[in-house]
């Protein structure tokens, strides 16, 4: 039997639904558009969690005039731009809700969905967990990396990260007061999130193309994204770096004890210049590669050594004092708060 927590059985429960955004100005008002339909069908109180992440934009100031004509949105702004995985960090500690959705501006995920994710948390999960299907208007390339990207983090990772699972779920509040303590600047969000892991389902869904704008990734920010990943979760790499330099002094002591017995049996002296080289740069290559991987993993301790918060507000916006409150506002929260 499925035990139900008492806020999920309440129609008086709160929905919170984070929206991270960056230079969103021509997608805030048809992502509105959008979700308000959504939030009127729910039986339950909504509010849109808006975080801005150092918009340049004008979108920011699109939603403080909202923010002053609906009471349900409210407005974090970050200082600067921190990233999406920070700004998903802010969203979630300023939201009230009894259950958190998160989702991106770009309607790439479609909100239509929602209802749904709620209903499987009433039926008592932790976490809905949604899928792609399909990934419309992404090239092959992003397709077939992404792809990889995922199976390989599986591999390494102690705990599966599921495939094909981007930000858009849904989190209990036992879920999000869960996530909440795990402390690490270094946030693969992904990562943290299966880290926590609790009762899940997983649901297909196809993801739409991105209705306007353009994306904030580039190949650079997702590789370096697929690295932060593999290093925050698992120290894989370092193993495999033991076992590169394992095999390649193995392989060398072999090739050595060759070049002596040709020599004492047939009385054959290697010349070899180019194979020298080769070898030698085969050598360096690994080393510095073996050094990066270490660097790596030394970069990411002195990062949380400096113990530096994930980000910082410039203020929060909202028009209703109290709403319903499934979590205490933190003193720090109090002090930013502005209520518009
Ligand atoms: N985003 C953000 N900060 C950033 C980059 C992106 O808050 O530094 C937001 C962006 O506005 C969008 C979401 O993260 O709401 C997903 O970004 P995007 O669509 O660019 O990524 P993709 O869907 O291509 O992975
Ligand atoms: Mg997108």
């Amino acid at each position: 039997m499925i035990r139900v927590h008492p806020a999920q059985t309440h129609s008086s429960a709160l929905l919170s639904i984070i929206i991270p955004f960056c230079n969103e100005r021509e997608m805030l008002p048809l992502l509105l558009e959008r979700l308000h339909p959504v939030a009127a069908q729910l039986a339950m109180n909504c509010e849109l969690v808006f975080v801005d992440d150092g918009s340049t934009d004008g979108s920011a100031e699109f939603l403080l005039e909202r923010v002053h004509q609906d009471e349900r949105v409210r407005l974090v702004r970050l200082s600067r731009n921190f990233g999406k995985e920070a700004a998903l960090t802010a969203g979630i500690d300023h939201a009230d809700g009894n259950a958190v959705v998160i989702i991106d501006a770009d309607l790439q995920d479609p909100p239509e969905l929602i209802p749904t994710m709620v209903e499987h948390w009433r039926d008592g999960v932790d976490v809905v967990l949604m899928q792609r299907r399909s990934r419309e208007g992404e090239g092959w390339f992003k397709r077939f990396s992404a792809y990889m990207f995922y199976r390989f983090l599986s591999r390494v990772c102690r705990q599966s990260i599921p495939v094909d699972t981007g930000d858009f779920r849904l989190m209990s509040r036992r879920a999000v007061s869960a996530l909440r303590r795990l402390g690490e600047r270094n946030r693969y969000m992904k990562g943290l999130f299966a880290w926590v892991g609790m009762p899940t389902v997983v649901l297909p869904y196809d993801r739409d193309p991105r209705a306007a704008g353009t994306t904030k990734w580039n190949y650079f920010g997702l590789l370096s994204l697929a690295l932060e990943g593999v290093t925050s979760f698992s120290t894989a790499p370092l193993r495999w770096a033991t076992g590169a330099g394992v095999i390649a002094a193995t392989l060398g002591a072999l090739f050595g004890v060759w070049i002596v017995a040709k020599a004492a049996l047939f009385g054959e002296t290697t010349s070899g210049y180019p194979s020298l080289v080769a070898i030698i740069t085969f050598l360096g290559g690994i080393q510095l590669l073996a050094i990066g991987i270490v660097g790596e993993y030394v970069g990411k301790t002195y990062m949380e050594s400096k113990q530096r918060p994930v980000y910082l507000e410039q203020e929060v916006v909202e028009s209703t004092p109290e709403p319903q409150r499934a979590s205490q506002p933190t003193q720090e929260r109090r002090e930013y708060a502005q209520l518009g």
